[in-house]
């Protein structure tokens, strides 16, 4: 059976790691409404993989912003920190294909290296520690313990997505051997979004543009297990009046909470409706009567400036 024939099931997968702003409920919205239209199902995972970053009063503030904003949700809400032995099963087949291998390399001298820096700390990696041997593995060892890569291909990824359309990358050369474990023993995203997606069935991941650079790493590790791909759209990011990026940070008055203090969910759904193109005038209207007028094709392709 191919993805198309199956059901939607489409899902929400916020990291709590500080508050929402408009464009993780913007997220939500179109995840949710693509899901419903087509009489599907919708899934909440809460991705606290990091939980120290992530503490329990973030997830539980995120359930109850969309629980006030009329999102249902099918089965029981998922919570990455409670997963780690299906995150180990999925490393060990991996591990079994040959995929796997320490790695001993600190930020510092990854930094100091000529790799090509790819954004918040993360660089190219050019896989010098899967050249050592096993002798050299376990010295090593002894004085740190190693982060876990996986061998990539030296090929270009493909794929479809619904809203940007064809998109490229060649993960070796653009992202090189990634992490699938650090150092700490907490697992990485794109392993754990690979497990989790599979094992609940997720055939439609909707999120923002800025992860689209995710998808080939993501497709790949789904191919080597032998798991069914989702379809993928990545959306464009919601921005505040004239393009201004929205903060994260409480007081700044962009975060859900603080918008609504100030906006019922009616008149904010309304506002993202009409921001992204989904109704032609602005009004409060809420989730349930957004579903029958969804359509991808709708939405403006580029980023999405609301001003509430
Ligand atoms: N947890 C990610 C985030 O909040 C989204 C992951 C995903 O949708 O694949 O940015």
């Amino acid at each position: 059976m191919s993805v198309a024939d199956r059901k939607t099931v489409g899902r929400f997968a916020p990291t709590p790691s500080g508050k929402m702003h408009l464009g993780n409920i913007f997220c939500a919205m179109i995840a949710y409404l693509s899901a419903k239209k087509n009489g599907g199902e919708f899934l909440l995972r809460i991705e606290d993989l990091d939980a120290a970053r992530c503490p329990k009063e973030n997830a539980d503030a995120v359930i109850r912003d969309l629980e006030t904003f009329g999102f249902e949700f099918d089965g029981e809400i998922i919570y990455q920190s409670r997963r780690t032995d299906v995150y180990k099963e999925f490393e060990n087949r991996l591990a079994k294909l040959g995929l796997v291998y320490p790695c001993f390399c600190s930020r510092a001298e990854l930094h100091a290296s000529e790799a090509p820096h790819i954004g918040d700390g993360v660089y190219v990696y050019d896989g010098r520690c899967s050249l050592l041997s096993e002798e050299e593995r376990r010295e090593r060892a002894k004085k740190k313990k190693p982060c876990l890569r996986v061998k990539v291909p030296d090929s270009e990824t493909v794929f479809e997505d619904k809203f940007k359309g064809r998109y490229a990358q060649n993960i070796k050369k653009e992202c090189g051997d990634f992490i699938i474990r650090r150092s700490d023993g907490v697992y990485a995203y794109q392993l754990a979004v690979v497990a989790d997606d599979a094992l609940s069935g997720v055939s439609e991941v909707v999120r923002g543009e800025d992860l689209i650079s995710s998808a080939p790493r993501q497709l790949w590790l789904c191919e080597v297990l032998g798991l069914e791909k989702p379809a993928y759209a990545h959306i464009p990011l919601v921005t505040g009046a004239g393009g201004r990026r929205l903060s994260k940070r409480e007081g700044d008055g962009d975060t859900l909470a603080e918008v609504m203090s100030r906006k019922s969910p009616k008149e904010i759904t309304g506002a993202l409706a009409f921001a992204s193109g989904l109704i032609d005038k602005y009004e409060p209207v809420s989730l349930a009567e957004l579903v029958p007028l969804f359509d991808f094709d709708k939405i403006k392709k580029t980023h999405i400036a609301v001003d509430l």
